[in-house]
């Protein structure tokens, strides 16, 4: 899987100075890669038996559906606030530049369902943490968290202990 960081481009200071970031698009367009991504991401979550795979608006909608659709789950958006139209559950949280809330329907997550946590990158842990409480607020239960991209130098792991937390592409510095 470490072939594909050649796929990934680093821009410094984006969004702001300081922070190293993962570019995921030029992995997108590259059809092998793209296909490799889903491919491993789905072998990894194949046998859990869940309903719904939940993606992280905005990046997390890219590989979310597409693992769902190959493991044979449903797909639920967890986005930014006033998104949603009808009664969702709401979390803030902090996260490696700034501040933010996140949103899911009420009714996309039933008392227990079993469902994954799908995002692009693991950095703080701060957002894919805010969305396990979500679910678990709804009575899901968290069977595992998905990410193409883990950056092993921040504490995104430590953050999820406790839960199956699996990375394609990891980083240590
Ligand atoms: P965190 O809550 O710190 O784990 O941040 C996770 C979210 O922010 C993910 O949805 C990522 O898309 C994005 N993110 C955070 N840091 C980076 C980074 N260095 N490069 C790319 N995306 C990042």
């Amino acid at each position: 899987m470490d072939d594909l960081k050649t796929l990934i481009r680093e821009v410094p200071d984006f969004p702001k100075p300081g922070i190293n970031f993962y570019d995921i698009t030029t992995l997108l367009k590259h059809p092998e890669g793209l296909r490799k991504v889903v491919d491993a991401m789905a072998e990894k979550f194949k046998d859990e038996k869940v309903e719904a795979v939940i993606g992280i608006e905005a990046r997390g909608f890219i590989f979310a559906p597409a693992l769902a659709y190959h493991i044979g789950a449903g797909f639920v958006p967890v986005r930014k606030p006033s998104k949603l139209p009808a009664e969702c559950a709401s979390v803030s949280y902090d996260l490696e530049y700034g501040k933010d809330t996140l949103e899911i329907h009420r009714d996309a997550v039933a008392e227990g369902h079993r469902v994954i946590i799908c995002d692009d990158v693991l950095a703080t842990g701060g957002t894919a943490k805010a969305v396990v409480n979500l679910v678990e607020s709804l009575g899901g239960e968290v069977v595992g968290l998905g990410f193409v991209v883990e950056l092993e130098f921040l504490p995104g792991r430590k953050k999820l202990e406790g839960y199956d937390v699996r990375s394609l592409i990891k980083y240590q510095s």
